[in-house]
């Protein structure tokens, strides 16, 4: 079921923000939505932008329609709650992902609920917006109240913080005793914070940008190798390699540097996607020999969101370096261009300024 949109009066109409096609956004207006059953209208106080946004602004995505509303990350307080709605209350503040799974089907059956075919059936579209509806699986599974000690900014990292820690679960830490982290964006820097849950290895890191470094340093990330001028090849030996390495660049060449330097009998976590089609050869000898495994991770599963609703109302995180502003909703446009430009990582977006 859709939400629904029935013909409105004037005074019910908000702002959304639609991605025309690659490039292009409108802000419109059109009607705040009405909860239909089991659905959960919120007043967003805060969407994040981050690098699906950047993604899907630059080229298009397969989860994203065209054109269509946009956004997918919020945190907002609830305005109306539709018959057999969850049992929140109207004016709760709330934080949320933007899916769930079926629950039924073959792979949600084997517990690998991030692979469901039907995880993004009804999913949440269009939090660049002052008002969303929240379809009724995902109010029923992933949608939490928010306590008063997490601002919505902060609250709306959970499903960037979900992703994480889906990542940081599949593996298995028995045995590394050295960790590396390629690429520092929002999500290298999520890595970098929550690696302590999972493991008292060795943690090491290599970026670019000099801030970002400079945070990854302070979350415990030593050594970080600045790889702005010179490649990471230059700077280590050429057999110099980790248990476990996780690439956050989502780029082919962050891959395959991931992939060389995995020890035998290593992990490699490749996490930030790449475009479909995209090829990707390693040796098999490696493969085979060094029996590396080679690990992908996407999306999340309700217990991951759990987990990380818990570390960030945990309070021992720090939230703020990972906003690099929060800016108007008619300002769309022009922080997705910054993403593009390399001008920060996510940013917040209120959609009542
Ligand atoms: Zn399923």
């Amino acid at each position: 079921m859709t939400c629904s949109s029935p013909a409105l009066p004037v005074e019910a109409m908000q702002y959304s923000a639609y991605l025309l096609e690659p490039g292009k956004i409108e802000l419109r207006r059109v009607p705040i939505p009405k909860a239909g059953p089991g659905q959960v209208v919120l007043r967003i106080e805060r969407a994040l932008a981050g690098g699906t946004d950047r993604k899907a602004f630059e080229r298009g995505h397969p989860q994203i329609p065209m054109p269509g509303p946009f956004g997918h990350r919020y945190a907002g307080t609830v305005a109306e709650l539709g018959p057999g709605a969850p049992a929140f209350e109207p004016g709760q503040p709330v934080m949320g992902v933007h899916s769930a799974p079926c629950l039924t089907c073959p792979l949600c059956r084997k517990e690998r609920w991030s692979l469901c075919p039907d995880v993004m059936r009804e999913k949440v579209l269009g939090a660049f917006a002052q008002d969303l509806c929240i379809p009724a699986p995902v109010a029923r599974q992933n949608l939490f109240p928010r306590p008063a000690g997490l601002s919505a900014e902060h609250a709306a990292l959970l499903e960037p913080t979900a992703c994480v820690v889906h990542g940081l679960e599949s593996i298995e830490w028995r045995g590394v005793d050295r960790v590396l982290i390629l690429g520092f964006g929002a999500m290298g820097l999520l890595f970098a914070q929550l690696l302590p849950h999972y493991t008292r290895a060795e943690r090491a890191g290599a970026g670019k940008r000099a801030r970002r470094l400079e945070l990854a340093r302070r979350f415990g990330i030593a050594p970080v190798w600045d790889l702005a001028t010179t490649p990471l090849r230059e700077q280590l030996a050429e057999n110099e390699r980790f248990d476990c390495v996780i690439d956050c660049t989502g780029r082919l060449e962050g891959w395959q540097q991931a992939f060389d330097r995995t020890a035998p009998g290593g992990q490699v976590l490749l996490f930030g996607g790449l475009p479909r089609g995209t090829l990707f050869s390693v040796d098999s000898y490696r493969l085979h020999y060094e029996e590396i495994r080679v690990l992908g991770s996407f999306h999340f599963a309700p217990r991951d969101v759990a987990r990380a609703r818990e570390l960030l109302l945990s309070g021992n995180m720090e939230l703020a370096p990972l906003i690099d502003g929060c800016l108007p909703l008619s300002q769309l446009e022009e922080v997705l261009r910054r993403l593009q430009n390399g001008e920060g990582f996510q940013y917040a977006i209120d959609p009542w300024k």
